[in-house]
């Protein structure tokens, strides 16, 4: 079933069956009055700051900017967070939420395990009930984010079917709320799936923007030229550029991951390769095949292999207000070294994807003008992969 509400353009919607109808439409009412709420934004403000560590540092690379000669060059420290990467935000906005509708347990769907840490971690600060759905897949890849969130309280179900990777998991999840809507809610992990999830997740997230914006002004005392990000789903990038949608003298620009090229089929460049089509309940862009069936993505970096891309996103580029951009697995693994050993800042990898465009970028740019990145997550849980990419097998 589907209807006009939550489009971005054509994109977004309400493609869910008719028994998820009645979640989704609680979700919306109890979101569009707790959105409004002083005593939940307070309580969520408290959580952000005195939990999760923010407001995170917006930090001025200066060696960086000296070495590429060009722009000066900000980082948006998201790596900073409690359980390090942006995730946090929406999690603990929607867990939040989820315990004032008076749920008590929560379930998500996690790639490479930073949604489902995320989760789990707000479960049991909140006092919540916690399942996570994971591709079997990502579960041998990802052995210590199993058990980070076994330890954290969380059941973790491995998922068989398909690809048995994330799409799959999220799959499962949603047929998961469907089966037991009274007591749980689906925090989902992106600016994605069917309305009002897009909108709910770009919320939570915008604090990140939000906090540019202020943190320039005290900084530089005016506005960035450009603001960068990498883009899975597409929530970093989103709360990265929301509060400058309207600034149209600041350049939007969105990082894919290329993989092993565009003009391979290992990629998970949905911009750049993907066509219009509905899926996960929403209507956007997606990797597909010839029939029109889901693609198999491909990324060195699990956090961005995803064969869609939020539909916020979708319309920022059909109308040209932001930039997306490809970037293969080799120029991300090269930034991911460059950025370690020329700022002491390991990025995720996924991360690394917008620090890669930058150094294509930055010399081009005056001396005077400003290019904020967002580092989206710390790149720790990278460093085992990176070393394999290099042939060298670090036994983790
Ligand atoms: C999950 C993740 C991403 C990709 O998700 P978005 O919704 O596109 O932000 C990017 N970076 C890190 C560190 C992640 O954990």
């Amino acid at each position: 079933m589907t209807n006009s509400k939550g489009r971005f353009g054509v994109h977004g919607g309400q493609y869910i069956p008719e028994t998820l109808m009645n979640a989704v439409i609680e979700l919306e009412n109890a979101y569009n009055f707790y959105k409004e709420d002083p005593e939940f934004n307070r309580e969520l403000t408290t959580l952000f700051n005195e939990y999760a560590g923010r407001p995170s540092r917006l930090y001025y690379a200066s060696k960086m900017t000296k070495d590429l000669g060009g722009a000066k060059i900000y980082l948006k420290r998201e790596d900073l967070n409690h359980t390090g990467s942006h995730k946090i935000n929406n999690v603990l906005g929607q867990a939040l939420l989820a315990k004032k509708m008076g749920k008590t347990r929560l379930i998500a769907e996690t790639g490479a395990g930073q949604h489902g840490v995320a989760t789990a971690t707000a479960a049991a600060l909140l006092g919540m009930e916690c399942v996570v759905f994971m591709g079997e897949e990502d579960t041998r890849r990802q052995a210590l984010n199993v058990y980070r969130m076994r330890l954290l309280g969380a059941d973790v179900i491995s998922v068989k079917t398909g690809t048995a990777t994330l799409k799959d998991a999220v799959s499962e999840a949603m047929r998961e709320w469907t089966s037991r809507i009274d007591d749980t809610h689906y925090c989902l992990g992106s600016v994605m799936g069917p309305h009002p999830f897009p909108t709910i997740v770009r919320d939570f997230q915008a604090v990140i923007s939000r906090e540019i914006r202020q943190q320039m002004m005290e900084k530089e005392g005016r506005l960035p030229d450009v603001v960068m990000a990498c883009v899975g789903g597409g929530s970093n990038a989103m709360g990265t550029f929301y509060h400058f949608i309207e600034e149209e003298n600041v350049k939007l620009i969105g990082c894919e991951a290329a993989g092993r090229g565009i003009d391979t089929f290992e990629t998970a460049a949905t911009i750049s390769t993907g066509r219009l089509g509905i899926f996960h309940g929403m209507k956007s862009y997606f990797c597909q095949d010839d029939y029109g069936q889901i693609a198999p993505v491909y990324s060195i970096s699990a956090g961005l292999d995803y064969p869609g891309i939020g539909p916020e996103h979708a319309w920022l580029h059909d109308t040209g207000r932001a930039e997306y951009v490809p970037v293969t697995d080799e120029e991300a693994v090269k930034a991911f070294e460059y950025l370690s050993r020329t700022e002491g800042i390991i990025p995720a990898i996924e991360s690394a994807h917008a620090v890669a465009h930058a150094m294509k970028i930055a010399a081009a740019y005056e001396k005077d003008k400003i290019i904020v990145i967002t580092i989206s997550g710390r790149g720790d849980k990278d460093c085992a992969a990176i070393a394999r990419y290099r042939g060298e097998d670090i036994h983790e």
